[in-house]
């Protein structure tokens, strides 16, 4: 069954038209700087800024007053001056099968707009994983894509993408000392343990911001999870991917969804700028991979367009000597779309051409169906009204 919960009983720290500036997403760099603005004297900005660090990443705090170990004075000015900044949870779905899945109200940007995002969490056996948004909408149109259909984009700050993962925190109690507190710890001794950039938009397309958000997730003294465990997917923008991998070095997937041109360049149009075979040059570039560390290919299973045997087969053919998984993902339908998924058995005969040429393939269950939690099912509900109201005015003019 699915739930809905509008107001939350304990509401994030959201102030509205806050002029205060957020420190969430400030690289270490940047918090020691911002403590200088707070009167913190040069000599002392680097501790000071380990332990604010620690009290944000770590903790998980959401105010200066739980900082114990900082003055009161200094508490003060810190407050008076920063916000530690978490997005409006505007709604909070939770799906039959546990997928939770929050659309989130970020701050005015400086045209006044509050632009709204989604990120979901998946909890399975052995992880959880947590999809979170690296754009509001998309730039790019792939046309099996729901996001691709927003018209509405804009990059998302550092501190916007860090603070999806201490809102879900917040919200699934996976803290240290939530855990610690926790008479049931779950099985993988986290609740997110694993984070894909897999939600709204086009990760390389807002590289710098993305590249500090995984610095800061990664961090072992804050968030601390692993840069193996935290999978950056894109559409295929060729020119960054030897810049994330050398820059970023995040896990890596690739959404081919085609193997020829052909197909891509229709299903996937930045195709016609970065066709097949330079992408997978790209791939073959990607520093450190190993049997242990593969790249994964997304793979979304269409009816009739890229699912015959012959696809199949040519995908193995592409991704020779390229250290790889598959993921096979049913096409995942949304209102007004012109695609289906494919049959379970197609499914299951181009898995098993997969998996005889040696690569693991598995077929992603969808999951939070019942909630449009799925992969490419994201669009914010409030655009969707937005552009209906805007609709009906035009029709009324
Ligand atoms: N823009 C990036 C990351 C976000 S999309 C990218 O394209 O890789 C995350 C994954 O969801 C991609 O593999 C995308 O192709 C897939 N996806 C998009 N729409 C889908 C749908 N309707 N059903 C199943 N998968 C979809
Ligand atoms: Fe954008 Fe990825 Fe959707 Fe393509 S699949 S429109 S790149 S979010």
């Amino acid at each position: 069954m699915t739930s809905l919960v509008n107001r939350l009983e304990a509401p994030p720290r959201y102030i509205p038209n806050d002029p205060r500036p957020s420190l969430v997403g400030l690289t270490r760099q940047a918090l020691a700087d911002a403590m200088g603005r707070a009167g913190v004297p040069e000599k002392q900005r680097r501790m000071r800024a380990g332990q604010v660090w620690h009290w944000i990443y770590h903790r998980g705090v959401t105010s200066f007053a739980e900082m114990t170990n900082i003055a009161g004075d200094l508490r003060q000015r810190l407050d008076e001056s920063f916000v530690i900044g978490r997005p409006e949870i505007v709604s909070e779905q939770i799906s039959s099968d546990g997928t939770r899945k929050w659309l989130l109200r970020l701050s005015p940007d400086e045209r006044g707009a509050r632009h709204e995002i989604e990120t979901v969490y998946i909890p399975e056996e052995d992880r959880g994983t947590l999809c979170i948004s690296s754009q509001v909408g998309c730039t790019l149109t792939c046309t099996f894509c729901h996001t691709g259909t927003q018209k509405l984009v804009r990059n998302l700050t550092a501190g916007e993408i860090v603070a999806q993962v201490m809102t879900a925190r917040d919200r699934v109690k996976d803290w240290p000392r939530d855990i610690e507190a926790n008479p049931n710890p779950p099985p993988a001794g986290r609740y997110i343990t694993n984070i894909v950039l897999m939600g709204m938009g086009e990760p390389l397309y807002n590289f710098d911001n993305v590249k500090d958000a995984i610095e800061i997730i990664s961090d072992g003294e804050g968030l601390s999870l692993s840069k193996r465990r935290i999978t950056l997917s894109t559409s295929g923008v060729v020119p960054e991917i030897p810049r994330a991998g050398a820059e970023i070095g995040s896990m890596l997937a690739i959404s081919l969804h085609g193997t020829t041109d052909e197909i891509r360049n229709r299903l996937v149009p930045l195709n016609r700028k970065y066709p097949i075979a330079e992408l997978l040059a790209a791939c073959r570039q990607y520093p450190g991979l190993s049997n242990a560390r593969r790249i994964t290919f997304e793979y979304v299973m269409l009816k009739g367009v890229n699912d015959s045997l012959a696809d199949a087969k040519r995908l193995v053919q592409l991704l020779k000597g390229i250290p790889a998984k598959v993921n096979l993902i049913p096409f995942n339908p949304w209102p007004g779309t012109q695609y289906e998924c494919s049959d379970w058995e197609t499914i299951e005969t181009f898995a098993e051409v997969l998996n005889r040429a040696g690569y693991a393939s598995p077929v992603r269950t969808p999951r939070g169906r019942d909630i449009m939690a799925a992969c490419g099912q994201l669009k914010s509900e409030s655009q969707k009204l937005r552009a209906r109201e805007r609709m009906a005015l035009e029709a009324g003019a």
